[in-house]
């Protein structure tokens, strides 16, 4: 019988880009069950998933922030079981902290955290019941790593991956996997907008450094990081695809070779000064060299992968 995989935060990118691979299938493995906090934008997601609609691929409503919402979407589907979760739906926030406010902050962790918490409680019991399941994480590479003005989104998905690293333990008795998927950079229509959003918001209670950092530095840097290694939500689907459907799923997968050797600096050093000081000298330092350096990443000068397949 087809394995029935929930996923959540599929009105767009990733989340939108899996729901409708799975769903295409050529063996028929998968039913689908895309969920997404607002109905109201379930056109591009029904577009295209075209002839699947209705067979491989349904639509819910499920937002991850809402006790009611879950239960409703589960009671929903056929016998309440899901047998893959994939804990999807996530928010990005970015800035300078002295500028933002803790409600914001407080929204990421209930979003990123405590959503995919929310979910994993609710499908938990009917997978130790079976004996069996998977749990996919969309984690990130920030979840590996800090990244400059990106203290809370990192917050957030470090807080994810020591839950689930913590969880898969136990979970394997159950015979119960957990997947964090580690994406890099990847071009969205959300990471653009917020991108521009950022550049014009006023950050109050900043002092002028701080800001001139973030808009002159570091804004520059990351868009021409998003452009020059940043991967489409397609790629990083197929990397998922590959993680639901391997019989020994990995805990961790990053999705990007063009940015391992950025990872690599924190697993070569485990005293973390490697990368906070190279970090530092990029965006400070030397923001020429970051540019080459990005040059350099994209035209695939270490295109080897630090880490073995
Ligand atoms: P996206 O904005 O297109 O997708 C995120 C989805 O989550 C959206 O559809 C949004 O509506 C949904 N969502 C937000 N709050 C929700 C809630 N309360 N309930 C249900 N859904 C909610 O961006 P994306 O890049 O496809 O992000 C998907 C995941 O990938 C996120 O967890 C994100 O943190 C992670 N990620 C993104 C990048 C990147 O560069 N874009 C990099 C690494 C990891």
């Amino acid at each position: 019988a087809p394995r029935t995989v929930l996923i959540s935060g599929c009105s767009s990118g990733i989340g939108l880009e899996l729901a409708v691979q799975l769903a295409h299938d050529p063996r028929q493995r998968y039913q689908v069950v895309a969920t997404m906090r607002d109905l109201g934008k379930k056109g591009t997601l029904e577009a295209a998933a075209g002839k699947a609609l209705g067979q491989t691929l349904t639509v819910a409503q499920l937002d991850v922030c809402s006790d009611e919402s879950v239960a409703q979407c589960l009671s929903c589907i056929q016998g309440g079981e899901v047998d893959v979760l994939v804990n999807n739906a996530g928010v990005g926030l970015v800035g300078p902290l002295e500028g933002l406010s803790l409600a914001a902050m407080q929204n990421v962790f209930d979003t990123n955290f405590f959503g995919a918490v929310r979910l994993v409680k609710a499908v938990l019991p009917g997978m130790k019941r079976r004996r069996q399941g998977h749990i996919v994480v969309v984690s990130s590479v920030m979840g590996l790593q800090g990244v400059v003005f990106n203290e809370v989104y990192a917050a957030s998905k470090f807080a994810m991956e020591g839950f689930f690293e913590s969880l898969a333990v136990q979970l394997l008795q159950f015979n119960i996997f957990i997947s964090l998927v580690e994406p890099g950079p990847v071009v969205t229509e959300f990471e653009g907008k917020l991108l521009e959003q950022v550049s014009t918001a006023e950050f109050p209670g900043t002092d002028p450094d701080t800001l001139s950092y973030f808009r002159d530095l570091y804004l520059p840097a990351s868009r021409e990081l998003f452009h020059n290694v940043g991967q489409s939500p397609q790629d990083v689907a197929k990397v998922i695809v590959k993680v639901i459907g391997s019989a020994r799923p990995p805990l961790r997968r990053q999705t990007n070779t063009r940015y391992t050797p950025l990872t690599a600096l924190k697993a070569v050093d485990p005293s973390g000064s490697l990368y906070v000081r190279t970090s530092h000298r990029l965006l400070f330092r030397w923001p020429r060299l970051l540019k080459l350096g990005l040059r350099c990443l994209a035209c695939s000068c270490f295109r080897t992968p630090v880490w073995p397949r």
